[in-house]
């Protein structure tokens, strides 16, 4: 069977959100019946919501895999667990956030997983480092994620 391709947003900004992005990137390298990944580039971002919080460092994966869109889910929860995320406010600071943007074209509806990630198409600390890995990528409604970060290129987002 060919493996699924699966894009993973990771984001990080307490207790060192660098080494936080680049442990999770080689961790996704680990997953069970996961043959592939392939990382962009980390990216500083300012926080969405609550502003008084450190900025962000982002990326996007792609691993190519045979796990199922819930099983995958909870390797990244698991994940996010191992590296001692400890969930506060809503959109707080956290050591690892880790969604799973897209997986195929495949939408998802189930009381714990929404896919395509329902915010992804209006956050440029995703839509840019997944452009840059995916150029040609669409979303499952057909829009493009190129024409889509494009608003975003400019907007307090810096590769490290
Ligand atoms: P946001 O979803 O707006 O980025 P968040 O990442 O801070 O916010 P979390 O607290 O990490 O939200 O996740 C809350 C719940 O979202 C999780 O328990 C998970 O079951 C659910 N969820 C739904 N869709 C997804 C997805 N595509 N990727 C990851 N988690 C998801
Ligand atoms: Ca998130
Ligand atoms: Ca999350």
């Amino acid at each position: 069977m060919m493996a699924h391709h699966a894009y993973i947003g990771l984001g990080s900004n307490i207790e060192h959100p660098q080494h936080q992005v680049l442990q999770a990137l080689k961790a996704l390298q680990h997953l069970p019946l996961t043959t592939h990944v392939q990382a962009s580039r980390l990216y500083a971002s300012r926080p969405i919501g609550p502003q008084d919080q450190p900025d962000f460092i982002n990326a996007v994966a792609l691993i190519e895999t045979h796990l199922s869109p819930l099983a995958l889910l909870d390797q990244l929860q698991a994940l996010e667990q191992r590296q001692r995320r400890v969930r506060q406010r809503r959109w707080g600071p956290r050591t690892l956030d880790l969604d799973l943007l897209l997986y195929d074209d495949n939408v998802i509806v189930h009381p714990r997983l929404l896919v395509p990630h329902p915010e992804m198409h209006r956050r440029g600390f995703v839509l840019v480092p997944l452009a840059e890995i995916a150029p040609t990528l669409y979303l499952p409604d057909g829009t493009s994620i190129a024409h889509l970060a494009k608003k975003y290129r400019d907007v307090g987002l810096k590769p490290l």
